[in-house]
């Protein structure tokens, strides 16, 4: 009987024929070669159909296990998710060298969208894997080599199943934040400057206002200011997801009210400070549901761009009331990374789960067109391999990859026809 599969969203469904959940590698290896069509996830944290497939659904949730530790290379089993590596790592002096806003990811679904965090000298998650096992569309589990594991890295699910990974961890450190409001017309003009001038920047602009939450984390020495559970509990559900879930109620039952309810939030945002282990500080609790897009542009045109999308939602009075995200990474060389040869910038729009969104993306995009804007692999847009192509100097020798990886196209599901021009079986 087959089962109904969603993503966290809630707003990507497929029913497989049937959901595998292999234990280790051997057990997927029989998986794969016990299947026609598949596709591998993750913990369903993107907001497209990335992993949706009508044949058999892989979820390699069991495969968590640290494998080995070589000096600061450590394998892991490709289901591990990012909390619990970083409480792995730490328990063993290493750390990530850099990570995204949230942890509940899987290793390999982080990696195989290009998930990233910010700051101007880090590049994407996936630039540290040095080593990479695959279990290929001929059931082969192939250890992959050479310039393979730039098309692997950041593989979309379309070379096979990832069964491990071997990432390059740094020392563990600690890291001081300090989140605070600032006008925009403070942020902007000084982008490069603040980017560059710290370890990591981000801004959240609100819509309607000319306010950014700027989050600026330093690494340190100093002794760590762990929050008591109760601080963390007060800060995280009730003042940051409890405030932004009523607020995004608030706009959605009433949308002439958002430029009202932004400005009341941009006054509530205040000054606040976190100092912990990297892991800990990095990852936030995101318990309100929405659905987002996300764009790579050249790092130089980010002010331009934020101003333009700023200005198409006030020109069109859209009901936006979710924060525009900021952020910037270094450049890298996986074939499909969206930071690919150059320094990136990103820009995130969201929209609150249940609310029309589509125009307002479409918006975003066309301006994002404007700077050959390479679209998150884990977040919406409508983009197809005609107008991705062109985007990614690499993009044939990752086919080539592809093709041999997965010569029958078993791995290939309709986001993947879309997205890469691949043909199903
Ligand atoms: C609340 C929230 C916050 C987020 N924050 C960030 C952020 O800060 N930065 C950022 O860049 N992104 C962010 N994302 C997006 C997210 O990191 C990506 O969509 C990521 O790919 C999700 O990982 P996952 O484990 O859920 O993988 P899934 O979404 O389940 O799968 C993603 C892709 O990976 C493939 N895949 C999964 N497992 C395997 C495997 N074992 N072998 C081969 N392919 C595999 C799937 O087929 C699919 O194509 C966020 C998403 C949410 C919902």
């Amino acid at each position: 009987m087959s089962q109904i599969w969603t993503n966290w969203a809630g707003d990507q469904r497929c029913s497989p024929e049937r959901i595998e959940r292999p234990g280790s590698e051997e057990d997927l290896v029989r998986v794969v070669r016990g299947a026609r069509r598949l596709r591998p996830v993750g913990s369903g944290h993107s907001f497209t159909d990335a992993a949706c497939t009508d044949g058999v659904l892989v979820d390699v949730a069991r495969m968590c296990r640290v494998l080995s530790v070589d000096g600061a290379d450590v394998t892991v089993e490709a289901g591990i998710r990012l909390r619990d590596l970083g409480e792995e790592l730490a328990s063993r002096g290493l750390a990530l060298e850099n990570q995204g806003d949230v942890d509940m990811q899987t290793l390999a679904g982080a990696i195989s969208t290009a998930t990233h965090g910010t700051g101007g000298r880090f590049a994407n998650i996936s630039s540290r894997v040095v080593g990479m096992r695959v279990v290929n569309g001929a059931g082969e589990a192939v250890d992959v080599g050479g310039d393979d594991l730039r098309a692997a890295r950041v593989g979309l699910g379309a070379l096979g199943v990832v069964s491990a990974i071997t990432v390059r961890c740094v020392p563990a450190f600690r890291i001081r934040r300090i989140d605070e409001p600032r006008s925009l017309d403070d942020v902007l003009p000084r982008l490069d400057e603040l980017v560059d001038g710290v370890d990591h920047f981000e801004a959240f602009v609100l819509p309607y206002t000319r306010t950014a939450l700027t989050l600026t984390s330093e690494r340190t020495d100093r002794e760590p200011r762990p929050r008591s559970r109760a601080q963390a509990i007060f800060q995280d559900l009730v003042v940051e997801n409890g405030v932004l879930g009523l607020a995004s109620a608030i706009g959605k039952l009433r949308p002439a009210l958002i430029p009202a309810v932004n400005r009341l939030l941009a006054r509530l945002m205040s000054r606040t400070e976190h100092l912990d282990a990297s892991h800990r500080v990095y990852a936030n609790e995101r318990h309100v549901r929405f659905t987002e897009m996300e764009y790579a542009i050249p790092r130089e045109h980010a002010a331009e761009a934020l101003e333009r999308v700023l200005a198409l939602i006030e020109r069109r009075s859209l009901p936006v009331g979710f924060p525009i995200e900021l952020r910037a990474v270094a450049p890298d060389d996986a074939y499909l990374s969206t930071a690919y040869g150059r320094p990136t910038a990103y820009i995130a729009v969201h929209q609150y789960r249940g609310m029309e969104f589509e125009a307002y993306f479409r918006a975003v995009e066309r301006i994002m067109d404007d700077y050959e804007g390479r679209p998150h692999w884990g977040k919406r847009h409508y983009q197809s391999s005609h107008t991705l192509a062109p985007r990614y100097p690499e993009w044939e020798r990752f086919q080539e990859v592809r093709r041999r990886y997965d010569p029958e196209g078993r791995f290939v599901n309709d986001y993947l026809e879309r997205v890469l021009g691949v043909g199903a079986p």
